[in-house]
């Protein structure tokens, strides 16, 4: 005697609910669970194989004005382009997150063999993406321009885990935001 059922959608349920917890609905970037698991994963990584990796943090620029003033429609219209010209810039082993709000993450795995050169990579990849967010967005019919602050921080480091990287490199966003936005800062202790 057998019994035969169809588990097409359970399957399927079951893919939703782990996108659920694990991606943002909006954006379908990693969300900040994903994100910590992967941060302290390349983290234990690092440490056991001797490389490097980067966290580098973006919050939009101004970004409430566009909400205030065409809708928080718009705004999340241009929540997804942004993550879609993240996406375009990193390599497939990078892990692109939107944390919450207007505030984006990429990880950048940690293949790089000294602090320097993966400075030297976070550097090009947060450039890259920061010029690709100033290009104009179409929204609501019109023209609009953005930018972002960015802050950068390397892995892994003395006393570093997963968390407090990711608060390392919102430190250094706040000292872009402070010294006029669209800029990049790399964390370095004194910040603290
Ligand atoms: P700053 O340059 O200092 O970053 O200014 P800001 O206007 O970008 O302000 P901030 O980053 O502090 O706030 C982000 C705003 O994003 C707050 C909230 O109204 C809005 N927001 C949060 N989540 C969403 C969302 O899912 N969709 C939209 N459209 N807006 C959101
Ligand atoms: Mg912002």
């Amino acid at each position: 005697i057998a019994i035969f059922s169809d588990i097409t959608e359970k399957k399927l349920a079951e893919k939703q609910i782990r996108d659920l917890a694990y991606y943002d609905s909006l954006t379908g970037l990693a969300n900040r669970r994903l994100l910590l698991d992967r941060l302290e994963q390349a983290f234990s990584t690092a440490k056991r194989k001797h490389t490097f990796g980067a966290v580098i943090f973006l919050d939009l620029d101004k970004f409430k004005i566009l909400n205030d003033s065409l809708g928080h429609h718009i705004g999340d219209e241009l929540l997804i382009q942004v993550a879609d010209r993240i996406k375009n810039n990193i390599r497939q082993e990078d892990t692109a997150c939107r944390l919450g709000g207007d505030e984006f993450v990429v990880l950048i795995s940690n293949t790089a063999e000294s602090l320097k050169q993966v400075a030297n990579q976070a550097t090009d990849v947060a450039e890259k993406i920061r010029i690709a967010i100033n290009q104009p967005y179409q929204l609501a019919g019109s023209e609009q321009l953005f930018s972002t602050s960015i802050g950068v921080s390397l892995f892994p480091e003395e006393t570093n885990n997963a968390q407090a990287i990711l608060q390392q490199a919102d430190t250094a966003m706040y000292l872009s935001k402070e010294t006029g936005r669209n800029t990049i800062n790399f964390f370095r202790p004194s910040m603290q």
